[in-house]
């Protein structure tokens, strides 16, 4: 049979009959197929650099750092740790059991959904797979066609380093995700928007079929009067117009009072040209707006306030410059849903309570990001606000750390994932109980 002409039903039965076989569950298969990506991002890593190129104008330096090496890291630590994530815990049975046994394992589930979006469109894909075949399960993946020069290399690549009746890529939009979504699935791990996740969890529901969703939000950033701000502004700028600020947990604006806010403009002016130079067209580090609805849709947004850098775009390039803006109206455009792009506002309010009142007004971010030297702040923001993450002093960097579990909460998402995060995700614990 040809896998590129084969239905949805047709490549869900075909990797659900080679689940019955057993064949996935050893620990020596699920350790082979990661060895075997592992060579995959070595050997053909020259592809991928040059397909992130194409679709979003990523620097291979940056592609080595958020796609590749990103995605190599996460299969180290688990091929380190998979054989004592899935040991058997023993659980003290109570007395009126006594000479029994109990303990808890982990199961695999069976075939498995993974839909990803276009921004870290490899990482995106591979890190929830590497959960699911670590875990012992046969993986369908859904590329987003937005990426289509990295969804192409992933479909030619996969199938030929990993286990072919075990893995399958299928290329496509909304009529073949739409397709995939009306099969039967033992879990759907969706990465996107919110919009498609409802659209996801209402598919599942047709089969009972448990759902994560790792969706985006729009991330603050509270900067308190204490804060080093050339330190805050460089940390602030990495993070921010990484991938042009195409990154679900990039800082998405600035909380913070009028007297530090005009101290922190001219920091981020500076620290953007640290960056990236005078002019951030020219330099090979500064990478491009995935579409032409995108750029539309993030040029609307630049007269939400002041101008403190940047403010120009070229839409025949797709080139946004990286936008600094101030003095924006909590009800200016910008701050009306998650921007997705090189754009900076800064809101002032007048202190702590003021900020925390202005985050629990609105939906619950996938992270929250505060500069602050003061440990009643941060005691404060851990305790009276509520995240998918919380990052004190610096961006982006918690979802690296695989012992964290990585996700969403309320309009953020559900569920998450990373490290033995994953292997919870992708398994059923199931309690055993062996009578005395
Ligand atoms: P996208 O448009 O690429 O969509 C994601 C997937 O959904 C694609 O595979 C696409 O084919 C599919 N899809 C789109 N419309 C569909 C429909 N009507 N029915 C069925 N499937 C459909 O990605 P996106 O949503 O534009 O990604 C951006 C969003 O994702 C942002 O909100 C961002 O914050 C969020 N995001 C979250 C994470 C995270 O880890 N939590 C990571 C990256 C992006």
């Amino acid at each position: 049979m040809n896998p590129i002409q084969e239905q949805p039903a047709d490549t869900v039965a075909r990797l659900r009959a080679t689940f019955r076989t057993g064949r996935t569950k050893p620990v020596e298969w699920r350790t082979t197929q990661l060895r075997r990506l592992r060579e995959m991002l070595t050997e053909r890593g020259a592809d991928l650099v040059e397909s992130l190129r194409a679709d979003l104008g990523k620097s291979p330096a940056e592609v080595q750092r958020t796609e590749i090496g990103f995605t190599v890291r996460e299969i180290d630590h688990t091929l380190d740790h998979l054989a004592q994530w899935l040991r058997p815990e023993p659980a003290p049975v109570p007395e009126h059991l006594g000479g029994a046994t109990a303990w808890t394992q982990y199961d695999p589930l069976g075939v498995v959904l993974v839909i990803a979006p276009w921004n870290y469109p490899a990482q995106l894909l591979l890190t929830p797979m590497i959960g699911a075949l670590a875990a012992g399960n046969a993986v369908v993946v859904k590329p987003s066609e937005l990426a289509p020069a990295t969804s192409a290399v992933l479909a030619r690549l996969l199938p030929e380093y990993l286990d072919a009746d075990a893995v399958a890529v299928v290329e496509g939009g909304i009529p073949e995700t739409t397709a995939l979504l009306a099969e039967r699935f033992d879990h759907i791990f969706y990465t996107g928007n919110g919009t498609v996740g409802r659209i996801v969890m209402a598919a599942a529901v047709q089969h009972l079929t448990p759902v994560t969703l790792e969706l985006g939000g729009k991330s603050p950033v509270f900067v308190d009067r204490d804060a080093d701000l050339d330190t805050v502004a460089a940390r602030l700028a990495a993070g921010k117009f990484l991938n042009a600020g195409q990154t679900c947990v990039a800082p998405d604006y600035v909380l913070t009072d009028p007297e530090t806010a005009r101290a922190l403009e001219p920091a981020l002016a500076r620290a953007v040209e640290a960056l990236y130079g005078a002019d951030p067209q020219a330099s090979a580090e500064y990478g491009r707006i995935v579409n032409e609805r995108h750029f539309d849709r993030l040029s609307a947004l630049l007269d939400s306030g002041r101008v403190v850098t940047g403010g120009r775009g070229d839409r025949a390039t797709k080139y946004l410059a990286p936008t600094v803006l101030a003095d924006v109206d909590p009800k200016s455009p910008v701050m009306q849903e998650e921007i997705f792009g090189p754009i900076l506002p800064i809101v002032t309010v007048a202190d702590l309570d003021e900020a925390i009142g202005f985050i629990n007004d609105r939906d619950k971010p996938l992270a929250l990001y505060a500069f602050t030297e003061s440990t009643t702040t941060r005691e404060r923001l851990a305790a009276e606000t509520s995240s998918g993450g919380l990052g004190l002093g610096l961006p982006l960097a918690h979802l690296t750390v695989s012992d964290l579990p990585f996700g969403g909460v309320g309009e953020s998402g559900m569920g998450n994932y990373h490290g033995r995060y994953s292997i919870e995700t992708f398994s059923h614990r199931k309690a055993v109980l062996a009578a005395g």
